[in-house]
């Protein structure tokens, strides 16, 4: 890198990065690995993005302030395979915790999910036979053609054949499609009978806050279940951010910059191509060979005249949906909470607590039309009765004592909302009310959770969401909907889905393209692939394709 920038002189680099989430860092490194410079520019005081751990409740207590599961992320060559050294060399450790997951039900009833998949299916037979049947059908019906669906997320869009080229010929194929095609909602309740066992369903299927009664989301019912039933929640130890950790020790190692606090607002664009970027404080940033952005598309097409993306690509931009809005309990306490069962008590460092399946859709329906939960009988979701239709409890401490000071906990309750709290609210005044409602849902079930133990709390509604990370658009966690309109070929914009931008010489990796948000590492990786193919390499030397 040469000239500082902001004083003047324009900072140079091979490529300049705007935005250092895990997955711009993920191309940036392996770039670096193929010899190439960055620049990386961050409008936050710290890189990681959604996958950053920060002590701002308990000084020393790492609270991870989004991602805590990191289960597909295992899947992807950087981690399997450890391409990058970030396990052997930089630090980077996981586990499994098992219990896999516990929740609890309106009727006081519980579900644990082992890791034993035989455990799993005898906790289904309590409700069910016929329901602890479907499920290891379930796991086994998958495990048939997981490497067919999965295939694709760790390549770019088009490299490799088609989920139908490779269904060809399956004896199920018909069966396939058709699950594909609908919604997991209708396939949880086609499949599974019992109330308590379609509800689990529905909660586990829901972790990643996609609308799943729109058609098209059929397969998270398969994917997500069997995938937790085999690898669980799984945590990097230390935090969310001790994989930014790894990723930050591999490029400074290779001599790539990281600037923090500084954002991005415009693109440098001359001649036609994308030649840098400029922050807020007026500084410039160059790269010779190009400029990498995980900005969020719908702020990135506001970084360059319109003319330079053309009316089809604003259009695709302009429809594209930035998905379902978040809202997020921090709390710090003495003790875990124990759901209390006739079996005793139970912990999870995902657990969670839903309501019957027709409540359940009444929560989608309402989050669809983007509307808040206020006291609707019509809806049948109450304030004050201690029942939620959904709630994430994640306590990574139960298994994870290596973030922990004296002993405390990290509890973080997740769910979602419409991005705007309801007519006459506003989220400063309501957020509270919001966690109350959770935290009152928790105590149902987790009796001695009480005021006592929680010695510091915190709670980010969808407007903090998005002031925390500008990647997150209304609070939406995942880079935007992942239903058939906004993934695959579509994702961001039909025609525009292999990291190549309308501007030549841009590239977008994130959340916002293929296979979407969560942290899999995925977009990040696969951008680094086509990259290295326009610079004329073989890329299958530095990112082979699965
Ligand atoms: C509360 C919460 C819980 C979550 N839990 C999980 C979980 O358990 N498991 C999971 O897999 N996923 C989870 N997610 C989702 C996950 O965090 C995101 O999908 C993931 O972080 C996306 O990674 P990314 O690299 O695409 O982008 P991000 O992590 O969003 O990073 C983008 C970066 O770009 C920066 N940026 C944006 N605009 C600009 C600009 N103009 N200038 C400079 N910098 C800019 C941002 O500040 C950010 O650092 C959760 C999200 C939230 C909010």
């Amino acid at each position: 890198m040469t000239g500082p920038g902001g004083d003047g002189s324009d900072a140079l680099a091979d490529f300049v990065v705007a935005g250092a989430g895990h997955n711009s860092l993920i191309t940036a490194a392996y770039l670096a690995r193929a010899g190439y410079s960055s620049i990386i520019v961050e409008a936050r005081p710290i890189p990681g993005g959604g996958a950053s751990t920060e002590d701002w409740l308990v000084p020393g207590l790492g609270i991870d302030a989004c991602s805590t599961g990191h289960t597909l992320i295992r899947l992807n060559p950087l981690i399997r395979d450890d391409e990058l050294g970030l396990v052997a060399r930089y630090g980077l450790a996981y586990v499994d915790p098992d219990p896999v997951a516990h929740v609890a039900f309106p009727d006081g009833e519980h579900l644990t999910m082992s890791l034993d998949a035989e455990k799993t299916i005898a906790e289904f037979g309590r409700f069910s036979s016929a329901d602890a049947a479907a499920y290891r059908r379930l796991l086994e019906e998958w495990a048939d053609v997981a490497a067919v669906f999965g295939s694709d997320r760790f390549r770019p869009v088009g490299y490799g054949p088609s989920i139908d080229e490779m269904l060809e010929g399956h004896p199920r194929a018909s069966t396939w499609r058709r699950r594909q095609a609908m919604s997991a909602y209708d396939l949880i309740m086609a499949t599974f009978e019992d109330r308590h066992c379609q509800a689990f369903l529905l909660w586990m299927t829901f972790q990643t806050i996609v609308a799943i009664d729109r058609p098209g989301t059929g397969l998270l019912a398969y994917s997500l279940i069997a995938g937790r039933q085999r690898n669980s929640w799984s945590i990097p130890l230390g935090g969310s951010g001790t994989l930014i950790d790894a990723l930050v020790g591999f490029l400074a190692d290779h001599d790539v910059a990281i600037i923090c606090d500084k954002r991005v607002t415009n693109l440098v664009v001359e001649d036609g191509r994308c030649v840098g970027i400029e922050t807020a404080d007026g500084s410039t940033y160059r790269g010779r060979r190009g400029v990498i952005s995980t900005v969020h598309i719908k702020h990135l097409v506001d970084m360059a005249p319109a003319e330079c993306w053309g009316e089809d690509f604003l259009y695709g931009v302009e429809t594209y949906e930035v998905g379902l809005s978040g809202f997020t309990v921090y709390l710090v306490a003495t003790q875990p909470p124990v759901f209390a069962t006739p079996q005793g008590g139970r912990t999870a460092v995902s657990a969670g607590i839903v309501d019957w399946p027709d409540r359940f859709l009444a929560m989608l329906r309402r989050l669809n039309d983007n509307l808040a939960f206020e006291p609707d009988l019509e809806s049948g979701i109450e304030h004050g009765t201690g029942r939620v239709p959904f709630l994430l409890v994640a306590t990574p401490t139960l298994v994870d004592t290596s973030r922990t000071v004296d002993g405390l906990h990290t509890v973080k309750l997740l769910s979602a909302v419409a991005s705007d709290p309801g007519p006459g609210r506003t989220w400063t005044e309501h957020k509270a009310t919001l966690a109350d409602w959770y935290l009152g849902a928790v105590r149902r079930f987790c009796p001695d959770f009480t005021d006592e133990v929680i010695v510091a709390n915190d709670v980010r509604s969808p407007e903090d969401l998005e002031r925390y990370n500008p990647h997150m658009i209304r609070g939406a966690y995942h880079g935007g909907d992942r239903t058939p309109a906004n993934s695959g070929v579509n994702r961001p914009v039909p025609g525009w889905a292999q990291h190549r931008m309308p501007i030549p010489g841009l590239y977008q990796t994130g959340g916002t393209t293929h296979p979407g948000g969560s942290i899999t590492g995925a977009p990040g990786r696969n951008a680094a692939h086509i990259i290295l193919e326009d610079l004329g390499h073989d890329p299958s030397r530095f990112v082979p394709l699965p």
